[in-house]
């Protein structure tokens, strides 16, 4: 691969608008840093495109020089594949405006905005976009693989909810990808990840949610995570949509509404949130201090936006870390076993097991309507994280997750997956991910980016 000299970086100034950043320059150390603090990878060169057209620009560069490419949205992915060893980054973090329009319900926010910055600007006027459970992770990636999170039963997956997006394609074309324009690019984007563009802005449409929502938080020791579990399996059968559900298998954090006695003590955490006013959220509360021997309970009025970050400090930014995911059709008694057996094996008080609790809106979207790898008949995303302090702890978790997915994977409903949740990319599990989309993404990717040079992300290769 080449790389850069000092009369390349001056061209490279010369065509960028936004500061070029190198090692050792101001900038640099900032646009390197992921949130996985266990990927180091250096660049020559980061760019903080201020525009579709400085992007545009430096992809041009980067092809002509031989210099391969990476590109940043929030810099929250797993697998750090927003940075380029040697190559160059197009970092997005300047790109980051919100437009409201609340009468027409939707809002534009740039390629490189955090699921914060759109929450409280749309929260204004009590309108909402679904987005993740942590809201430092970029609109950008999450958006392009899916995007699953408390609003997935009440509005889909955020990706259900765009509109139109520009996208900055490798060979420096501004395009608009909606419904009515370049159709098979917005259908790619919808689930296909970073694989057909730049993404500068994103369009979506907004849903009304808050600004107050009913959080309710049950949780339990470890000896009762299988009755947890099962409840959690019965009650989000007959959920109403306007219900955000969510399970974990977590150390309890150490805040104030916890018992000191029970505060990073490893359990069970269901967690129900009415949504809008149309939920009776006492009953529901009801239910689950009926059928669960609680060690606490938080049941409280809270704005949505601190719902959205309710779980950013067990997440945090620089924190060293691996991920896998197992999709259920059905929560049964056998993969109950599995979870069971494995959650008390974790070593990092960090590690923690969230359960997404699908269904409603997001089961309904026809499953071909988007490129989204994971099926819509999919009730639960179990998601292993191991999140570790330090080297040595990541390492025993990754095993720890490794061998927790391996034995929950035969009860896996068998069709697709999701990218978002990889820590590693490698060929043949995105392939199943994406299952018989996999061939129209390709076909698609073989228009949009023939030669692969968004290559560095959940890698869909173009069609010959
Ligand atoms: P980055 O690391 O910046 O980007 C990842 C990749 O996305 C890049 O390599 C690039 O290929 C592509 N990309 C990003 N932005 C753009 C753009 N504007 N244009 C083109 N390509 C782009 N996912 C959920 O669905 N729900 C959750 O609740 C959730 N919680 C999470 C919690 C944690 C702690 C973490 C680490 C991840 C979580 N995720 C969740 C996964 C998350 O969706 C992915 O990690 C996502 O890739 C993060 O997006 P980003 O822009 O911050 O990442």
């Amino acid at each position: 691969m080449a790389t850069l000299n000092k009369h390349t970086v001056k061209d490279l100034q010369a065509k960028a608008a936004g500061l070029v950043c190198l090692p050792g320059t101001p900038g640099y150390d900032e646009s390197v840093a992921l949130w996985n603090g266990a990927i180091h990878r250096r660049p020559a060169a980061v760019v903080q495109c201020t525009s579709a057209e400085d992007v545009a620009a430096v992809l041009r560069y980067a092809q002509e020089a031989s210099l391969e490419i990476s590109v940043r949205g929030g810099g929250h992915g797993f697998s750090g594949s927003a940075l380029t060893d040697g190559g160059i980054t197009i970092d997005l973090s300047k790109l980051r405006e919100v437009s409201v329009l609340p009468l027409d319900k939707r809002a534009t926010v740039g390629g490189g905005a955090t699921w914060a910055e759109l929450d409280a600007a749309v929260q204004e006027y009590g309108l909402a976009v679904p987005g993740g459970f942590i809201s430092h992770t970029g609109i950008g990636g999450l958006t392009l693989g899916g995007g699953l999170g408390w609003l997935s039963r009440k509005a889909g997956l955020s990706c259900d909810n765009l509109l139109e997006a520009q996208v900055v394609t490798a060979d420096g074309r501004i395009l608009t990808a909606s419904a009515s324009q370049n159709a098979d690019l917005f259908w790619a984007i919808r689930g296909g990840g970073g694989n057909f563009g730049v993404v500068t802005s994103f369009t979506f449409a907004l849903t009304a949610v808050g600004p107050m929502v009913d959080l309710g938080m049950f949780f339990v020791g470890l000896e009762h995570g299988a009755d947890l579990l099962r409840f959690a399996r019965d009650i989000t059968r007959d959920l109403p949509d306007d219900v955000g559900a969510f399970v974990a298998g977590l150390n309890a954090p150490p805040e104030d509404f916890v018992p000191p006695d029970v505060q990073l003590q490893p359990g069970y955490a269901i967690v129900l949130v009415g949504l809008t006013d149309k939920v009776d959220h006492v009953a529901l509360a009801a239910r689950a201090r009926e059928a669960l021997p609680c060690l606490f309970e938080l049941v409280t009025p809270i704005p949505f936006v601190a719902l959205q970050q309710m779980f950013n400090a067990s997440a945090p930014w620089g924190i060293q870390a691996y991920e896998k995911a197992v999709h259920l059709d059905e929560l049964t008694d056998a993969a109950i076993d599995v979870i069971t057996r494995h959650v008390p094996l974790k070593s990092s008080s960090m590690s923690f097991m969230p359960v997404f609790c699908l269904g409603g809106a997001y089961g309904r979207v026809e499953e071909d309507a988007t490129a989204f790898g994971g099926s819509r008949s999919t009730r639960f995303v179990v998601n292993i994280a191991a999140i570790a302090p330090t080297p040595e702890l990541l390492e025993t978790d990754t095993a720890w997750a490794r061998a927790f997915w391996a034995d929950l994977v035969p009860h896996a409903s068998g069709i697709g997956g999701y990218v978002n949740f990889m820590a590693e990319y490698d060929d043949d599990r995105v392939r199943a991910a994406y299952g018989a989309k996999y061939d129209r993404l390709a076909a698609i990717k073989a228009t949009f980016d023939p030669d692969n040079v968004f290559h560095l992300n959940a890698n869909i290769r173009p069609t010959a």
